[in-house]
């Protein structure tokens, strides 16, 4: 997809709407935001019965309606999550709809969530594939299948881009609940020394990749953008040379110098980003005092309270405070709750330019083994621009191949138990169960994969010699859990 189609998706969640209309949006976005970040506030929009002073300061942070326009919240128990529901709906439920009619404003942000919501996965869909280069695109595609599959209803929600670079080693924030337990800011890549260098690799990758594919990218990862004082710069001459702008998400929101020429340059070009982690409360009220709803209208506000009722990824930094995310290893798989299993997203490649090194990543369910979300399939250090594409195919052709490599050990995925079941056998993930049946085929390839020793040379051996299995069709069934995504890629060691 081109970069004007997604300009112009995002375009579209406001075509329809008047003036007024965005401005009524944005002043309920804010009543939302409020909601999220603030128990008491939550409490008062359950109860209906709000404190003067929590009415004055609506007014004062922008909001000129009046309160009681949504009073469904306080009267109708079911409402709230009907309404957070819409927005991952293609149409707006039919009991929903009757129950706004005589609410204009919960009416007119229904319409609008529920189409911002069908844009956003329009746009997401169209980003996954590389057709430029093959071995990079069908690993991504297993990886993407991979991670759906471990991480249930979230991996379904990631954007999954390419690329990552950090521009420093390292993050001066220090967020307790870091799931990726960034290290003290060490230092930052230098805007006027290696600028040149920055705009080389970007380059590299366009050669690379493609130069829509390569704009699948974000500019930090590990790493807090705010803390390169040239990120700005390093944004616009990454979209000079990719054609787009890469999106920001920060957990510095009070420099408000440098959040409103993020804001400016996102608004130019139409795109609904920064995106803020709002680290307390009190952050949240400075944020509202500081900017009006519509300088905030295209900005996400996600609230990273120590007392926010959704529950951190518990990798990284917090990883031992809950035993890591995987104690329902134990058996109480499936129990009806799906936790968010990662904050990671790049499947592809994390490059850190300052310390000039590439991993190979991609997005899994946190665990002792991944303690921050993300597998790491290889790692290789580059010195300069001009190694940098030799290093990156050394890397896909290590990797990334297109097909089971003979030689590699034919093993489950290492998030999945196995079960032999009556007619097959069961895979099992942290958050979903695949099920492969046909008695003759798949008894003997399910315990032969679990048994983790042969190559897949040796299971093609062992499933020829194996009574009543169909050697083609036991290829075409191997050759089918590799492309979707159940098979160990792990062919290095790189940790
Ligand atoms: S969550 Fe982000 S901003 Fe916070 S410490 Fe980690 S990398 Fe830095």
């Amino acid at each position: 997809m081109a970069q004007g189609t997604q300009t112009r998706r995002y375009e579209q969640v406001f075509s329809p709407y008047s003036e007024e209309e965005i401005a009524k949006i944005n002043m309920i976005k804010r009543v939302f935001e409020w909601m999220q970040g603030d128990g008491e506030f939550a409490d008062a929009a359950s109860s209906g019965k709000f404190s003067d002073w929590q009415l004055l300061r609506l007014r004062r942070i922008g909001v000129d309606f009046d309160i009681q326009e949504l009073a469904l919240f306080w009267l109708d128990p079911e409402f709230e999550s009907e309404m957070a529901a819409c927005m991952e709906q293609d149409a707006i439920p039919p009991a929903l709809e009757a129950k706004v009619k005589g609410y204009p404003l919960l009416e007119l942000w229904a319409r609008f969530a529920n189409r911002k919501g069908r844009l956003r996965r329009q746009t997401r869909c169209d980003l996954f594939r590389v057709p430029e280069c093959p071995p990079l695109d069908a690993w991504r595609w297993r990886q993407i299948l991979a991670a759906r599959s471990e991480l249930g209803y979230f991996g379904h929600a990631i954007d999954y881009p390419i690329l990552a670079f950090e521009l420093g080693d390292g993050c001066s924030v220090g967020c307790w609940f870091c799931a990726f337990a960034t290290q003290k800011l060490k230092r930052n890549l230098d805007y006027e020394t290696e600028g040149d260098f920055f705009r080389d690799v970007a380059s590299a990758c366009v050669s690379l990749f493609g130069a829509r594919e390569a704009a699948m990218a974000l500019l930090y990862y590990g790493t807090e953008p705010h803390d390169n004082p040239h990120y700005l710069d390093f944004i616009k001459d990454y979209k000079k040379i990719t054609g787009y702008a890469t999106c920001t998400s920060t957990a510095v929101p009070l420099d408000t110098e440098w959040l409103r020429s993020l804001i400016r340059f996102y608004r130019e070009e139409r795109q609904p980003w920064p995106r803020l982690s709002v680290l307390t409360k009190d952050m949240m009220y400075k944020i509202h005092d500081l900017y009006t709803p519509d300088e905030l209208r295209d900005v996400e506000l996600l609230m990273q309270m120590r007392e926010h009722k959704r529950g951190k990824v518990s990798g990284g930094r917090i990883l031992a405070e809950h035993k890591g995310m995987r104690e329902r290893e134990a058996g109480a798989y499936l129990d009806g709750v799906v936790p968010q299993g990662t904050i990671a997203c790049v499947s592809g490649f994390l490059v850190n330019m300052a310390r000039r090194d590439i991993r190979v990543v991609s997005p899994c369910y946190t665990s002792e083994k991944w303690k921050y979300g993300y597998r790491v399939f290889d790692q290789a250090e580059f010195k300069d621009a001009r190694d940098f594409p030799d290093v990156v195919r050394g890397l896909i052709a290590r990797n990334m191949p297109t097909a089971p490599p003979r030689n590699a050990k034919a093993r489950f995925r290492d998030d999945l138990v196995y079960k032999p079941t009556e007619d097959g056998f069961d895979l099992i993930s942290p958050n979903q169960v695949h099920h492969f049946t046909g008695r003759n085929l798949h008894s003997a390839l399910g315990g032969l994969v679990a048994r983790g020793d042969l190559t897949y040379d040796g299971l093609d051996d062992e499933l020829a010699s194996t009574d009543g299995v169909n050697p083609l069709l036991a290829g075409m069934a191997v050759k089918s859990l590799f492309d979707g995504g159940f098979m160990d890629e792990l062919y290095t060691d790189p940790l």
